[in-house]
């Protein structure tokens, strides 16, 4: 066995490399640079911290966040690799410590946040030390054209410039062709190895749904499906995490809000509980899940249309890391493309108003689109992929059937510019319905050919009508969330051409497959997983993530040899956990608790 495999084995615990994972690690191990887009769950980690504990040196990692560096540091512990973090957050002993350790050569991984290199002192220790490679995590922070550009990301050209001969991994999940070209241009690393996965998750169910009302109902009947699994929900205010979690606590879940207005101790608190298995449910703001590197959340569930399919995609990919089946819904309405839009139309100081507003008008047709999900998302990277087959909403629903809507569209359209493409949907839709309305009687629309001539029809449908002439670039929205015809809407009009929809969306929502298995031994591993977490006070996945765990509650392993085969269990995690996990496999496999038994 090489060198590489066998660590991987005792490292680690894995038998094989994933796609890409051992290219990166032959690359970085022949000295090149590298720049590495896998998604989320990919493992990356595993391409830098193999090779860096093959080669002589400290690796120097530079990680945007406290916390995501704080959990990759205790897992690298757990499986018995010296590492160490440097953060704002620790006192000048504690630094110190660390210092010594890396200079008597003890320390294998170093964490520190890109400010750090502002410190020259701190730049004049890492001239002095044996350094194998940098490390630069989420390296699209760098890029303008990504979603999350950083400003200290910026101070990382120093990295060639200083130290030309040590070479530089940038790694990220998600970058369009241009963020990539960004990040080696910035890096200075134009002739890196680049590695590019397609942008696909053979885990991860992703379902898309209209939102009726506000949506609670939907969520719940969703989370019901995976009882004693975490997940995440963004919602989009404040306001909306609070009253859903109570919505959900009300209903019995184990849910807990958490957005920015939070105090910071309060954040940590729940960040933890979420971290250590505590609390099962998060309703959160996007400000919640960036640092947090946890394997086992089942699913997401965003409430509301996301601004950016980067951000969409980095919130979904934090589900099913360990590579076991997670799921993912996204609720939205056309009115949530309007919020959003006006919103950026109002922060007049942006810079970026263009490149976001296309960016949300790509989130919208990904939302209401009707083909393979995966594929439309793979596209949006610049990767060509085959339709997911079974992991898609779309996918799974096979043959769409259409109703014709060309009338019903006719009247949108008439009733929108008879009253003067001033109104937005309500108005609108209230004219066809012939509303009673204060505001409509005194502009006169109820003198109007098209008052009322829709009444029969459900508000419901209505909207979905609108929705899809926009789809279709029928209509588009003038200021203030005003309906307008595009230069396509004559030829409806006229009868010149006709307007189709998939018949599902006039109907009511749709129940959501899928299948939860009973399974008592997997629920028993994890209770022993989560008191050995607790009584050693690190999170459960640094035990064992569930992956591990579900395979062991498949074969239940009977010895050490069988029990090191498992997905996840290395030598060093076989002496810290593995006697007591293999203790109760022995147990189970007598109760004859295994899944098909
Ligand atoms: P990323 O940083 O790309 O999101 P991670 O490095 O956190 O992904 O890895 C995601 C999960 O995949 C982790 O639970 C890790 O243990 C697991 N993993 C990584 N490499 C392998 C491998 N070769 N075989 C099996 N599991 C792996
Ligand atoms: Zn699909």
């Amino acid at each position: 066995m090489s060198e590489k495999r066998q660590l991987l084995r005792e490292y680690f615990g894995f038998d094989t490399f994933r796609p890409l994972q051992e290219e990166a690690v032959d690359a970085l191990l022949q000295g090149r640079d590298l720049l590495m887009i896998l998604p989320t769950g990919g493992g990356k980690s595993l391409c830098f911290q193999l090779p860096g504990l093959m080669l002589e040196g400290v690796t120097v990692v530079i990680s945007p966040l406290i916390a995501l560096m704080h959990d990759q540091v205790q897992a690298l512990r757990a499986n018995g690799i010296a590492a160490a973090m440097v953060s704002s957050q620790q006192n000048a002993e504690e630094i110190k410590t660390v210092y010594s350790d890396i200079y008597n050569g003890k320390l294998k991984f170093l964490y520190v946040a890109p400010e750090r290199l502002g410190s020259e002192s701190f730049v004049q220790m890492l001239a002095q030390i044996k350094r194998n490679f940098f490390v630069i995590d989420e390296a699209h922070c760098l890029s303008e054209w990504g979603h999350e550009f950083r400003g200290d990301y910026r101070r990382l050209d120093l990295l060639k410039q200083r130290f030309p001969d040590t070479p530089v991994a940038a790694f990220t999940a998600t970058a369009t062709r241009k963020v990539q070209r960004d990040i080696l241009n910035l890096l200075g690393i134009e002739e890196a190895v680049q590695l590019r996965a397609k942008a696909r998750r053979e885990n991860l169910h992703l379902n898309v749904r209209l939102r009726t009302g506000n949506g609670r109902m939907q969520v719940k009947e969703f989370v019901r499906r995976f009882e004693k699994e975490r997940g995440i929900i963004y919602a989009h205010t404040r306001k909306e995490t609070e009253e859903l979690a109570t919505y959900l606590q009300d209903a019995g879940f184990n849910a807990l809000a958490y957005h920015a207005g939070l105090e910071r101790q309060e954040r940590l608190k729940i960040q933890r509980a979420f971290i250590y298995d505590d609390v099962d449910i998060v309703v959160a703001t996007v400000a919640f899940g960036m640092g947090i590197d946890k394997s086992n959340i089942r699913y997401v569930v965003h409430t509301s249309l996301p601004r950016t399919l980067e951000g969409y995609y980095q919130e979904i990919g934090r589900a099913g890391r360990d590579g076991a089946d997670a799921h993912t819904l996204l609720l939205y309405k056309k009115g949530d493309e309007i919020n959003r839009r006006s919103r950026i139309l109002e922060d007049r100081q942006s810079t970026y108003q263009n490149t976001q507003l296309e960016k949300l008008k790509k989130a919208a047709l990904f939302a209401a689109c009707g083909e393979c999900r995966h594929r439309r998302l793979a596209a949006y990277f610049d990767d060509a992929i085959d339709p997911c087959e079974t992991l898609c909403d779309n996918c799974l629903r096979g043959e769409i059937e259409y109703e014709e809507v060309t009338t019903k569209a006719q009247m949108l359209l008439s009733a929108i510019y008879r009253s003067g493409q001033r109104f937005g949907q309500n108005h609108i839709i209230d004219i066809l319905r012939g509303s009673q309305n204060k505001r409509l009687l005194e502009l006169g629309h109820d003198r109007l050919s098209v008052y009322s001539i829709g009444k029969e029809v459900p508000k419901k449908v209505w909207e979905a009508v609108i929705d899809r002439l926009f789809e279709k670039e029928l209509l588009e929205l003038g200021e203030f969330a005003a309906l307008k015809l595009t230069f396509k809407s004559a030829a409806l009009l006229k009868g010149e051409r006709s307007l189709h929809i998939d018949k599902e969306r006039l109907q009511s929502t749709k129940e959501f497959q899928i299948q939860k298995s009973d399974n008592p031994a997997f629920e028993a591993l994890k209770t022993l997983r989560k008191e050995l977490a607790d009584e050693q006070n690190v999170p459960a996945f640094v035990v064992f993530n569930d992956k591990s765990l579900l395979e062991m509650s498949e074969f239940l392993p009977q010895n050490k040899l069988q029990m090191l085969s498992i997905t996840g269990v290395g030598e060093v995690k076989f002496k810290r956990y593995g006697k007591k996990f293999l203790q109760l496999c022995q147990e189970l496999a007598k109760k004859d608790l295994s899944p098909d038994g």
